[in-house]
């Protein structure tokens, strides 16, 4: 098959934009499996810093980090992504390049904890301005479950109104999937400013 399904593709543009020594962001921990492949891709001096909201994600992400020998360059946080500039050092600030959201619910865990549109587009805001020039943000978008529709709307309104000449934005879904499939969302910042949407 030529075209990739979205996970691999999210992590095929992760790969194009991380490498050694750069900080990025895993926005939703969930079972570490994108915290692993960012810890991968920033090598032994970078730095990614992962959040989820559940105990149960960031003690299975703990785990994986620990069975693949790459804890210490990653940062477990249990707070909401909304807050993650409360957790980001300077000095980790300056290199950060790439961020990764999985939305939905965590696979194998309660499916009522859900991501929300408040909370995923501040954690973007956030982003937006700290994020580098060519820095990189990849959402892979679940919405077949409660309330998925409605951050899958706010989330595409949202980035379909960025100013294209500081973002550009790229969407990625297979037209004749059934069953609500899950779609990707890359966000390039163009600009080395503090941006925020209304730039
Ligand atoms: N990337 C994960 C992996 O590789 O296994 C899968 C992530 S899962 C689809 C979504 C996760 O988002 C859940 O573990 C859930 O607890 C988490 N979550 C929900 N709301 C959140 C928030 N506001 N901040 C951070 N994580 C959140």
């Amino acid at each position: 098959m030529t075209l990739k399904k979205v996970l691999p593709y999210a992590h095929e543009l992760m790969k194009e934009v991380l490498k050694e020594g750069d900080t990025a962001i895993d926005g939703t921990c969930g079972n570490g499996h994108d915290t692993v492949f960012l810890a991968n891709l920033v090598g032994e001096t970078g730095r990614v810093y992962g959040f989820d909201i559940q105990a149960q994600a960031i003690d299975s992400t703990s785990d994986r980090l620990r069975e693949d020998g790459m804890e210490d360059r990653v940062e477990l946080i249990q707070d909401s992504h909304g807050s993650c500039m409360n957790y980001i050092s300077t000095a980790h600030l300056s290199s950060l390049q790439g961020a990764i959201f999985n939305l939905g619910y965590l696979p194998g865990g309660d499916k009522s904890i859900v991501t929300t549109p408040t909370e995923t587009i501040a954690s973007l805001e956030h982003l937006f301005a700290n994020l580098n020039k060519d820095g990189l943000i990849v959402l892979v978008i679940y919405h077949g479950h409660p309330g998925g529709q409605e951050e899958k709307n706010a989330i595409l309104d949202f980035v379909s109104q960025l100013d294209q000449n500081s973002f550009q934005v790229l969407q990625y879904n297979f037209l004749n999937q059934r069953n609500n499939p899950p779609f990707v969302v890359a966000i390039e910042k163009l600009k080395p400013e503090n941006l925020n949407r209304s730039l």
